[in-house]
């Protein structure tokens, strides 16, 4: 077993950290006070072909794999969260879902320009009444000639409003299975259909420099080729696509673990207060030796899932772990690393206060600790 990083992982890491230290960190801070979309930082990225990493190059793709886009994701959120999970949503929730489920014509048209960043696209499962029950679905699609109308609401929906959204694929009820249960089905949406609205952006305790909005559909029509895959399939589609999300959380999570690592120590060496450096007490020392423990396991946790994935055995339980426990471990350090800092820990001006405001939505987003508990629990047998 070995979980040193090849010599082009490596390079990928360096190359997004530069990144992140060079293009993001200095930006990110205004974007985020102002909750605006960066969108000039996104279009750099789709340059550096971040948004293609995991897909083949037929497509657009860099080639990569999906580990190598928890990298990235990794050593952007080690700087900032608002971008990671930009990117993280882009990939997982708005590309993927076409690349595992859709059709030639579908891949052909839509996944040039979201692979190269040129466009993103969104995932509508929550609802403002359903998030962790996503078989509670309301939003209902109903086939009229060649025509699905749809109607509904979803929540919560990242990348769904940005000027270069060009579609969001959304759960809805297409019928009912000889079980009585509901059928679902996954249908594309492309931006400006009419019937399709978009709210305006909510307003965040954190990833302020995201895009998110509530979505309704009002007799919204979509060219019945529009459904993704094949019809009643959506559930089995969107658990698919959130046990591979999860992973991607977790290297997000790790990042922000991290950063935090990076800033206490910075800072620790810094401050001082009864003529030393805190850094020089053996409390603050400890504080920041755990933290490090904890970003440190975390990461060991989403490589083992993700190499599961790859290897194509069965990673559902693993991912449920890494998520968990990274998320867990991203809201201690943050916790502990604004503590650090004091009153200036309280400051949105340091880049603590960031992750301390980002780190909570990562035990509620892609699947709550306790769906992940149940996931983890179901896959013991119980
Ligand atoms: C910033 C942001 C971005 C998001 N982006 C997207 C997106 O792009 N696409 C998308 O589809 N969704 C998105 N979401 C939605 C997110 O995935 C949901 O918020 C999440 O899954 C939880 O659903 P909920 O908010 O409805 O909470 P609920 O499901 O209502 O849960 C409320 C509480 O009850 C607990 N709970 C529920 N059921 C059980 C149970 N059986 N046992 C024990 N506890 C339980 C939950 O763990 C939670 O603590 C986003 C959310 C946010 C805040």
């Amino acid at each position: 077993m070995d979980f040193r990083l090849s010599e082009e992982q490596e390079a990928l890491r360096e190359s997004v950290r530069d990144f992140a230290r060079e293009v993001v960190a200095p930006a990110i801070a205004e974007h985020y006070e102002q909750h605006t979309f960066p969108y000039e930082i996104v279009r750099q990225m789709g340059k550096m072909g971040l948004f293609g990493l995991p897909f083949p190059e037929e497509h657009g793709g860099m080639g990569g794999d999906y580990f190598a886009l928890c990298l990235a994701l990794e050593e952007l959120a080690r700087v900032d969260s608002s971008v990671a999970i930009t990117l993280e949503a882009a990939i997982s929730l708005g590309a993927m879902p076409i690349y595992r489920f859709g059709s030639d014509e579908q891949k052909a048209r839509w996944l040039p320009k979201l692979l190269s960043g040129e466009a993103l696209a969104g995932f509508g499962l929550t609802e403002p009444g359903t998030g962790s029950d996503a078989g509670g679905t309301q939003t209902r699609a109903v086939l009229d000639g060649d025509e699905w109308v749809i109607n509904g609401s979803k929540a919560f929906i990242t990348n769904s409003g940005t000027d270069i959204t060009a579609l969001v694929t959304v759960t809805a009820v297409t019928g009912t299975k000889p079980d009585g249960s509901k059928e679902l089905s996954t249908i594309i949406v492309p931006s400006g259909t009419p019937g399709f609205n978009v709210a305006p952006g909510y307003s965040k305790v954190g990833w302020t420099a995201s895009d998110t909005h509530e979505l309704t559909f009002d007799d919204c029509r979509v060219p019945a080729e529009n459904l993704l895959g094949e019809r009643g399939r959506g559930f089995a589609q969107f658990l698919r696509i959130l046990d591979e999300g999860r992973i991607a959380i977790a290297a997000l999570a790790v990042g922000l673990a991290q950063g935090c690592v990076d800033e206490s120590i910075r800072y620790a060496k810094e401050r001082e207060a009864f003529g030393q450096p805190i850094g020089a007490y053996q409390a603050i020392q400890f504080k920041i030796a755990d933290m490090e423990m904890k970003a440190h396991t975390a990461r060991l946790a989403y490589y083992d899932a993700a190499a599961r994935m790859l290897a194509g055995e069965p990673f559902k339980r693993q991912a449920a772990i890494a998520k968990l426990h990274a998320s867990t471990i991203a809201v201690d350090n943050a916790r502990e690393a604004t503590q650090i800092h004091g009153g200036y820990g309280f400051m949105n001006e340091y880049p603590v206060a960031r992750f301390w405001r980002d780190s909570k939505i990562l035990e509620i987003g892609e699947g709550t600790s306790e769906v992940q508990r149940m996931v983890i629990a179901r896959d013991l047998g119980m």
